[in-house]
């Protein structure tokens, strides 16, 4: 058995996944608001400040990496200006 380190809460559960049980569904609400957000203001080729994103998504930028690097998010997240952050 494997035991993961929840990126969320920092618990220990027995998944594949990034996130435990519990987070898995906080993961499902935010990735809905962060596709809501694209779909509502972002197009085209324009560029997207990383803090923006969190201010209005209202998530954390660990957790925005952590979208930005599925597939389903690798389009949006090639819009992203990088800088700036930390
Ligand atoms: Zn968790």
């Amino acid at each position: 058995m494997n035991f993961n380190k929840c990126c969320r809460c920092g618990c220990f559960f027995v998944s594949e996944n990034a996130v435990c049980p519990n987070c898995e569904q906080k993961d499902l609400i935010e990735m809905g608001r962060l596709k809501n957000y694209i779909e509502e203001n972002v197009s085209g080729s324009d560029f997207y400040n990383m803090n923006n994103v969190i201010s209005c998504t209202g998530i954390t930028a660990n957790n925005l990496n952590r979208f930005l690097a599925q597939s389903q998010f690798a389009d949006f997240a090639s819009h992203i200006e990088k800088g700036n952050l930390d």
